[in-house]
């Protein structure tokens, strides 16, 4: 069978070119021949697979028009899922049974979407290189001795070899975006509020965000269709109409305004990254759009400032896990403490456990103001540099990432260096943007991304600069050899 995109299986699944159950054979096929290369699922459920392919083929066969009706698709092992191992990539969750399901899932199973499984992760969505999780690293499909990125790495790598048309990852930092364009692949992080958090495990509340990755910007916007929307369940979801977003994909790039950050083009960016970018945006310039340059000046401080609010608030999320109501409990506890604290030794894995010590430093007393009320300021900062950047341009764009793809274990012996992975990510994260990555070069054989990121809620236009850039190009649509 000749592989396709998720839009085009959807129209194959209308025009009865194929049935759903077909198509969900197809993908699971590809996932048992393939993974064992790529490590990209945790776990993958291929009788509730069938089960839901041939409850979409009836409600094809009645004509019913849901949006995803009856398209394979994966989830990130971060969203609980009703009867499913739910782990977080973590020892801890392990043998967790989620009891609901959440909200993103929800909507998509609602759509007709069919899960085949749940993907890889760095244990609780922290890394930049799917090296953190339990159940062992992911590989990069364009070069199995590279990483994939991360966190969302088991996702980008599994659309990538096309072991599943469309996947779910969230964002924290970065952790669609960098796994996207290790992968060759288009995510996109929505606007903080977009999409509801319930259901999905709690990193860092103020800044986990889920969105959509595939390989298209068109594929991306089927899938945020059915992911997006208010939720009553998430305090933090926005009460606000949510637009289709393919309806923008045809904007016309003429008069649009690109500021291009100086910052984002300085020293620690790999030339070959750099080549890539600039080539990418002359297709958009050619296309009508206008370059301008633009600063945001203080976006060098939001490593540092992330590096204290996203452990403070995973030090406070996390302390859930006490083995006490769910999750990893230690054998044999002497006392009450000793469950505690054996049970948390032996559950979480040395990023984590790094995370919760770094957390819990900056928000004890005496060190409050010095380091975690400063990061909020600087985080307002950081906001206040894009609210000036957006008076003046439509969209910000530059590289996702400062290098390609990097080997297993280059960088697992310093954290410094795997946080900086996310330099052009994180700010986005802190002021709560949009972003999306799309393919657009390659370096040698590894794919490079380009960053697009837009104003509060403008998701509609950075998947439409995107999918006009894709009628150009035809990075998005190659594939790596080995799994074609
Ligand atoms: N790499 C960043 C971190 O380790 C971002 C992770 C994410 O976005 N979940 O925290």
């Amino acid at each position: 069978m000749k592989l396709d995109t998720l839009a085009g299986w959807a129209r194959r699944l209308r025009a009865r070119d194929i049935s759903s159950r077909e198509l969900t054979e197809f993908y699971l096929g590809r996932i048992d021949r393939l993974d064992s290369q790529l490590n990209s699922f945790i776990s993958v459920t291929p009788d509730l697979a069938l089960a839901a392919a041939d409850a979409a083929d009836e409600r094809l066969a009645r004509g019913d028009e849901a949006p995803l009706l009856g398209l394979p698709v994966a989830q990130k092992d971060i969203f609980c899922t009703f009867g499913v191992r739910t782990s977080c990539g973590s020892k801890m969750l392990d043998n967790f049974i989620a009891p609901y399901t959440a909200t993103v899932v929800e909507r998509m199973n609602a759509a007709g979407a069919v899960m085949l499984g749940k993907t890889n992760m760095d244990e609780f969505a922290m890394g930049s290189s799917n090296e953190t999780s339990h159940y062992g690293p992911v590989r990069n499909p364009w070069d199995p001795e590279r990483v994939p990125g991360g966190s969302s790495g088991g996702s980008a790598a599994a659309v990538a070899a096309r072991l599943v048309p469309a996947a779910t990852g969230t964002d924290t930092g970065g952790s669609i975006r960098q796994p996207a364009a290790f992968c060759g692949i288009t995510g996109i992080k929505p606007t903080y509020g977009r999409v509801s958090r319930y259901g999905m495990i709690a990193f860092a509340s103020s800044l986990d965000q889920a969105g959509p990755m595939a390989a298209s910007a068109e594929d991306c916007a089927l899938m945020l269709n059915a992911m997006a929307g208010f939720d009553p369940r998430d305090s933090t979801s926005v009460e606000r109409p949510v637009e289709d977003f393919t309806a923008g994909l045809g904007a016309d790039l003429k008069g649009l305004r690109i500021g291009l950050p100086r910052e984002f083009f300085g020293e620690g960016l790999d030339p070959g990254v750099r080549a890539a970018t600039e080539a990418a945006l002359a297709v958009l310039r050619e296309r009508g759009a206008e370059l301008i340059e633009i600063s945001l000046p203080n976006s060098g401080l939001s490593v540092p400032a992330y590096y204290v609010v996203a452990p403070a608030e995973c030090s406070s999320n996390l302390a859930r896990y006490d083995g006490v109501r769910f999750g990893h409990r230690c054998d044999e506890p002497r006392d009450l403490t000793d469950l505690y604290t054996r049970s948390r030794a032996e559950g979480f894995g040395a990023e984590v456990k790094r995370r919760i010590m770094i957390g819990t430093y900056v928000l004890s007393a005496g060190y409050y103001d010095a380091y975690y009320l400063k990061a909020q300021k600087v985080r307002r900062l950081i906001a206040d540099d894009f609210r000036r950047a957006f008076g003046q341009v439509d969209v910000i764009a530059g590289p996702t990432s400062p290098e390609t793809p990097f080997r297993l274990g280059e960088k697992s012996a310093d954290p410094v260096q795997m946080y900086l992975s996310d330099i052009y990510t994180i700010a986005v994260n802190l002021a709560g943007l949009p972003g999306l990555s799309m393919p657009a070069g390659t370096v040698g054989n590894l794919p490079v991304g380009m960053q697009l990121i837009g104003n509060y809620f403008d998701e509609a236009r950075l998947l439409g600069v995107a999918h006009q850039f894709q009628q150009e190009t035809d990075w998005h649509a190659r594939m790596p050899a080995a799994f074609v």
